[in-house]
């Protein structure tokens, strides 16, 4: 049983995909986000909420789904950002974190909304949610836009969730593999090596 809110539409078939080749086009990711958007804004009405792209990942889907929560009714909310890194080889997150852009607004008595671009072995999101809590948030709500269900080495449950994917390597809408291809505005299968798109 899952206790997300929203729980993510399964993409299917990634694994049979070669690097290049789209798993989720631009027109699918924005439809989801707009279809989300109504029930996140209902949960977060009224409780001037902060929503906190996960940089650099999340710089597109926070934007996007900001804008289409904004469209949904939820004009109270501030913006703001944290950049977080993980050491690691490259591909894999080690759960050795560091915080490399600090929050600028106070936290203290907000609800909080991260918006991190993909749920894998879930060090991130359980470092992000015990911080701001930390730092003395009434509330913290996850928004991941993937999920990697069969990746998680670390319990932790994203309350809203755009789609589950199977294990491979994404890039595209904010995803990088060696710091490019963040813009292109469709997810595709890597790894594609830099200018390979
Ligand atoms: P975690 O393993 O801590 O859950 O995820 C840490 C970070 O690893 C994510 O925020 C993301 O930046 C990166 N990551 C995880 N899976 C992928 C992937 O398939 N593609 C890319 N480009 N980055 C990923
Ligand atoms: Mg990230």
């Amino acid at each position: 049983m899952s206790n997300h809110l929203i729980e993510g539409r399964t993409i299917r078939g990634g694994e049979t995909l070669m690097p290049g080749e789209i798993l989720i086009p631009s027109e699918q990711i924005q439809t989801r986000l707009k279809e989300m958007a109504p029930q996140i804004a209902e949960r977060h009405a009224g409780r001037n909420t902060l929503i906190l792209g996960i940089l650099k990942g999340a710089m597109l889907v926070t934007s996007d789904l900001g804008q289409y929560l904004y469209d949904a009714g939820l004009k109270d909310t501030t913006l703001d950002f944290m950049r977080v890194e993980s050491y690691g080889n490259g591909t894999e997150s080690t759960g050795q974190l560091t915080i490399k852009q600090d929050i600028m607004e106070d936290i203290t008595g907000r609800d909080v909304l991260a918006v991190e671009d993909i749920a894998d072995t879930n060090h991130t999101l359980n470092f992000i949610n015990r911080y701001l809590l930390g730092r003395g948030a009434a509330s913290v709500s996850i928004f991941a836009l993937l999920e990697k269900k069969s990746r998680h080495v670390v319990p932790f449950q994203p309350d809203y969730v755009g789609f589950q994917i199977g294990n491979i390597f994404v890039q595209g809408y904010g995803l990088d593999y060696k710091q490019m291809t963040r813009l292109n505005r469709n997810i595709f299968v890597g790894p594609v090596e830099p200018n390979g798109r």
